[in-house]
């Protein structure tokens, strides 16, 4: 038998696109993916040796936990050099936290880490979780003069692979259950891949892979809307537990300018509270100072998250202070993209 092109690890951790239906009883149960290639057996046609693993007790993704982010990160470390790519199945509810964690999680990728999962069990007849597992296999498998074209942290669902990080999940419905508001997708697939390379992450392949595994998870994330009251405020911001908040603030980072809100938030910053400012839009993002209800966040010392999501900036925030960036430097380092999570 010829030597096929690539070498892919698959990793499933749970969620329904590892569920098939049992006809007789009408109850969803889990796959046994060493049996991958006798279900799937389209997989035998692609250019690439699959094997695969899976987490002892697969789980659905609203279980998913830092400790769980480590397992995956680990799997993929001890076996870095064995693979050409890893395709990451994984629920979808939480893929978007998931797959912005890894994203901060490894420095210097030079092999793609993909995720992806389904709306349907891959045992269902109208199932699109034998679409995205193909073409996630396929992009995973992509070369160029031997070496891998995708580099980073992926999210591959529905026809479109994003980067990871500036993902949401977006319907609970459609197949199309994701979106990336404030950065193009990286590939397309239709008749044929058609990848962007020009959106892709630039690679350095002399730089060594370094993997973080450390998270704190002493933050939190509030949404402000009308009517919330300074209990509810004081309870996320000035509290002894909690070390940083994400605050989801209304369009380009707005907040109201009564004054007990002001004086919450700067109290909670002479206690060394870390707060990020981020959108609840689903796109575009925070500019400080743009209206009169956001400049005087920035004087106090808030964090801007530009048009970072939600999921990635409470991974980032944990990201960081897990590995002990001093306080001093963390406003700098956060307002900097690491991974290409913010324009
Ligand atoms: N509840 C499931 C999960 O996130 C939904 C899915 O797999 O898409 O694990």
């Amino acid at each position: 038998m010829s030597k096929k092109a690539a070498s892919i690890l698959l990793i499933y951790t749970g969620g329904t696109i590892g569920m098939i239906k049992d006809y007789k009883t009408g109850a969803l149960r889990a796959f046994n993916f060493d049996k991958l290639l006798e279900r799937i057996p389209e997989l035998s046609h692609l250019d690439c040796e699959i094997q695969t693993i899976s987490f002892e007790e697969p789980i659905d993704s609203s279980n998913m936990t830092p400790d769980l982010w480590v397992q995956i990160a680990e799997i993929i470390e001890k076996s870095y050099q064995e693979f050409d790519g890893f395709v990451v199945l994984h629920g979808s509810d939480t893929m978007s936290y998931t797959s912005s964690a890894l994203s901060f999680m490894f420095e210097n990728l030079t092999k793609p880490i993909i995720f992806t999962g389904s709306q349907l069990p891959i045992g269902d007849l109208r199932t699109d979780a034998k679409e995205n597992l193909i073409t996630s296999i396929q992009l995973a498998s992509l070369k160029a003069n031997g070496k891998s074209v995708i580099t980073e942290v992926c999210l591959y669902f529905e026809y479109k692979l994003y980067r990871a990080n500036r993902t949401t999940k977006i319907n609970a419905e459609h197949f199309q259950a994701f979106a990336s508001l404030n950065y193009p997708c990286l590939a397309e697939s239709g008749v044929h891949l058609k990848i962007h390379y020009e959106d892709l992450l630039p690679v350095n392949r002399r730089k060594k892979l370094k993997v973080y595994k450390s998270f704190n998870t002493n933050v939190a994330i509030l949404k402000i809307f009308p009517g919330i009251t300074p209990q509810v405020l004081n309870a996320f911001l000035n509290n002894d537990e909690i070390e940083a908040v994400v605050l989801e603030t209304y369009g380009a980072g707005n907040v109201p300018t009564l004054k007990w809100f002001n004086a919450c938030i700067e109290n909670a910053i002479v206690n060394q509270k870390v707060i990020i400012n981020v959108t609840q839009c689903s796109g575009g993002g925070v500019i400080m100072g743009a209206y009169e209800t956001s400049s005087h966040l920035q004087k106090l010392g808030v964090i801007s998250g530009g048009d970072i999501t939600t999921e990635a900036a409470v991974c980032k925030l944990m990201h960081l202070l897990g590995n002990n960036i001093s306080k001093k430097v963390l406003k700098t380092i956060f307002e900097t993209s690491l991974r290409g999570e913010m324009s």
